[in-house]
């Protein structure tokens, strides 16, 4: 069985079991099975620092100028902002016509502590390291983006057989980080069934029935916004079939919906954009971290459901112009959230104040925040890749020595 298929295998078989076992298994569950879990996502965020700046600092070096970064990164961030805002649309569009939340109450809900969002100035000021090796330990990827473009520029003004010798050694490096990768994604099957069993034990069917309307919503807004956008993007721009494309993406899909994190499916992500997709490596080293940290389709998508789904909740129905401001917030408070588990909970706190909804209404879909986030993390993903394929097929001048394995 091919690796794709075996961590299919095991997302059916940790569902399956962790139903069977139920809500009693948790305490069991939680000591022996989750820290497997955590060791498998441990296993992938260790690459994240290493095969990010290594591949960046290449492929700026292979980019040769600051034009074609320039030109690549202008159109990198507008298809991201227009994908986003069409992924809010979708969320309404899909919530408006299932109406998630009409006719339940709020009785006794409080708001529950959410950290409060970061300013936009701040996600930029935060964006230039002030110690590179401290975003680098922390591993905050845009500082750390920031600075691989940084060292990148230095190679290429200095020139000549030392930066020759800086680029192979780079090269050497990204390459070994990529067959770690590999060896580790050999696990993936162990590691997605340690990581989903705790999951589904927690949030049994008591948890989840009484929100499926928006579990719902998710499911089929992500389904809509990944068949008709992506597929749209990659087969007009490249020319490459959503069958190839969403094959070529399913190891990473998985693991995001098992993680919840877009920085912790970046190393995986990279990998199969460039060996099963064929995007040249200084495109996806560029397109794909930057979409990792302000590329969130699936959190955009998620608060337009959300929004609805609270403002039925509290029999507030959201005016024409409150949805054009969600639009508008939800684009950049999708921007601003980090690409881990939950971040799109914080940042739905500010979507809300921003068109005055009841914060209470984060109360309940707190309670279901992670099986939602499994949904928008791989929606996430997704989207990054299938700008990097359209990326690159724009930048067709890019030799490309990979082979596309289908
Ligand atoms: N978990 C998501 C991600 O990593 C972010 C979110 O919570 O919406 O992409």
């Amino acid at each position: 069985m091919n690796l794709s298929l075996q961590i299919f295998a095991s997302l059916v078989l940790s569902v399956i079991v962790g139903l069977v076992l139920g809500e009693g298994a948790a305490a069991p569950v939680k000591t022996w099975i989750a820290p497997i879990g955590t060791m498998f996502i441990n296993l992938i965020k260790m690459m994240i620092v290493p095969v990010v700046f290594c591949s960046l600092v290449v492929g700026m070096t292979s980019m040769g100028d600051m034009k074609k970064l320039g030109r690549i990164g202008i159109k990198t961030l507008s298809i991201y902002m227009v994908t986003t805002a069409i992924a809010i649309v979708i969320g309404f569009a899909v919530a408006l016509a299932i109406d998630p939340g009409t006719g339940m109450s709020m009785a006794g809900a409080t708001a529950p502590k959410v950290k409060e969002a970061p300013s936009i100035m701040q996600v930029f000021v935060d964006m230039i390291p002030s110690n590179p090796i401290a975003s680098m330990a922390k591993a905050d990827i845009l500082p750390v983006i920031i600075f691989a473009l940084f060292v990148g520029a230095g190679i290429i003004s200095v020139g000549g057989k030392r930066a020759e010798t800086l680029i192979s050694f780079f090269d050497a490096f990204a390459e070994v980080c990529y067959k770690i990768i590999a060896m580790i994604m050999k696990t993936a099957p162990i590691g997605v069934f340690c990581l989903l069993l705790p999951v589904v034990v927690m949030n049994g069917p008591k948890v989840l029935l009484p929100l499926l309307s928006v579990i719902i919503c998710m499911l089929i807004g992500c389904t809509i916004h990944a068949v008709c956008v992506y597929s749209a993007m990659t087969t007009v721009a490249a020319h490459m079939s959503p069958v190839t494309f969403f094959r070529g993406m399913s190891e990473a899909m998985a693991i995001a919906f098992t993680t919840c994190s877009s920085a912790g499916t970046l190393p995986v992500n990279m990998k199969n954009v460039q060996e099963k997709l064929g995007v040249h490596r200084d495109i996806a080293s560029f397109v794909l971290p930057l979409g990792a940290t302000i590329n969130m389709d699936g959190t955009a998508l998620y608060m337009g459901v959300c929004s609805i789904f609270i403002a039925n909740v509290f029999g507030v129905p959201l005016t024409f112009d409150q949805m054009m401001m969600i639009v508008l917030t939800g684009t950049l408070a999708s921007i601003g959230t980090a690409g881990v588990p939950g971040a799109g909970l914080i940042m739905l706190a500010m979507v809300l104040q921003s068109v005055g909804l009841p914060l209470e209404g984060l109360a309940l879909v707190a309670g279901i925040d992670r099986v939602l986030d499994m949904f928008r993390t791989c929606l996430n993903i997704t989207g990054d890749a299938a700008v990097a394929v359209v990326v690159n097929a724009s930048e067709q001048e890019v030799p490309s020595d990979i082979q596309i394995t289908e």
